[in-house]
């Protein structure tokens, strides 16, 4: 933990999460949008895109419009009705992001995740995939909880974890969590005078956990707590985490201009962390063993074709981690697999021009991706 730090370039990130609290999107009171904070939001997301960087957006709200939309009384709502709320306001706020991208000739997809996408490889993969697709397209990515269909036990419940979750899966560099706070404070400021801002945290410590914990409600529900719990997970995934006073116009550039925040920093890279957990944390649901050619194509940093593909074994389903073998049975990778076993035996060893004819639909044209795989 340091005092002072350097100022805070968020265009030294290359793939940029922006997580934005219902408080800062929504007049509570009437269920509206604040376009004008909006407007400014999307001049700033503009203006990284223009420097080549990839945004995703994370954002809360879908509630808090729906409530008002649908005249419910104030307090808590059943879990029915929150997700009915949900519904009908997750159509008027991803149409108040679309309208306010256009103006910059941004195109807004909507993407709804339940904690089971980011956990589930299978479904783990999908969403990367798609996230991936719709940033290679210059899309720019609004994701939100999949409230309406969510259950109790398997809602991630707060944003900001979900914001950490698709950092991780994306392998994102920087993740930005805009709230109605600068940043982590020593202690909670409004009971302590002396309270300082933690201008930059180098390790989650418990010194650390401890000042978020004393940093009450009104600082946010599950407030510095769920903030430190998603800074724990994006920087564990190689992603520093920013987190920052989101109310004042223009919240990205004001970051930028030298504004106060906390910046958690990363540990190694999103590529280092991710090919750590790979590596290190999964267990192998099978083999493949490849030819000569296809591991010289490893070498060189390539991804596995189906045609380098000899033998397959075992009983894997898509994303499931495998072990990569040579000729001569020497382990020499491990990755996560695109294809379930089945399909996997009935395109080894053909081209990948050839997938669609012997599956009857386009998967991906790697047995594993290289961002996929560790060599050994
Ligand atoms: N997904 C909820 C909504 O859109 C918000 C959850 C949160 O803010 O943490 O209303």
């Amino acid at each position: 933990m340091t005092r002072r730090r350097a100022k805070t370039d968020l265009a030294a990130g290359r793939r940029i999460v922006v997580k934005i609290g219902s408080a800062l999107l929504v007049d509570q009171d009437r269920g509206t949008v604040h376009r004008k904070w909006l407007d400014s939001l999307g001049e700033d997301i503009a203006a990284l895109r223009g420097r080549g960087r990839e945004v995703l957006i994370v954002s809360s709200g879908a509630i808090a419009v729906g409530r008002r939309h649908l005249r419910y009384p104030d307090g808590h709502l059943r879990l029915d009705e929150q997700q009915a709320a949900a519904a009908t306001g997750m159509i008027r706020l991803a149409h108040a992001y679309q309208e306010v991208m256009a103006h910059h000739d941004l195109t807004v997809a909507q993407v709804l995740v339940t904690i089971g996408d980011t956990e589930n490889r299978r479904r783990y993969i999908n969403a990367r995939n798609t996230l991936g697709t719709l940033l290679r397209l210059g899309v720019l990515p609004l994701i939100n909880e999949n409230d309406s269909v969510a259950t109790d036990e398997i809602r991630f419940g707060d944003n900001d974890r979900l914001a950490a979750r698709v950092a991780a899966m994306t392998s994102a560099d920087t993740l930005v969590l805009l709230s109605d706070v600068d940043g982590l404070y020593t202690a909670d400021p409004r009971l302590h005078g002396d309270a300082t801002l933690v201008p930059e945290v180098g390790e989650i410590t418990a010194d650390v956990e401890a000042m978020a914990g004393v940093a009450g409600p009104g600082f946010g529900s599950g407030g510095m707590v769920t903030k430190v719990a998603a800074a724990r997970i994006a920087t564990g995934a190689g992603c520093r985490t920013v987190i920052a006073d989101g109310k004042p116009l223009h919240p990205l550039s004001r970051i930028d201009q030298g504004g106060p925040c906390t910046v958690f920093r990363p540990q190694g890279t999103p590529l280092t962390a991710r090919k750590r957990w790979i590596a290190g944390s999964l267990m192998p649901a099978g083999t493949l063993t490849v030819d000569d050619g296809a591991l010289k194509a490893l070498r060189q940093g390539r991804s596995l074709l189906p045609a380098g593909v000899t033998a397959v074994e075992g009983a894997f389903e898509r994303g499931d981690a495998v072990v990569v073998r040579d000729a001569a049975g020497r382990e020499v990778a491990r990755g996560l697999i695109a294809y379930p076993a089945g399909e996997a035996s009935r395109i080894m060893g053909h081209k990948t021009r050839e997938i669609e004819g012997l599956l009857g639909y386009r998967g991906r044209d790697e047995m594993i991706h290289r961002d996929d795989m560790v060599l050994v």
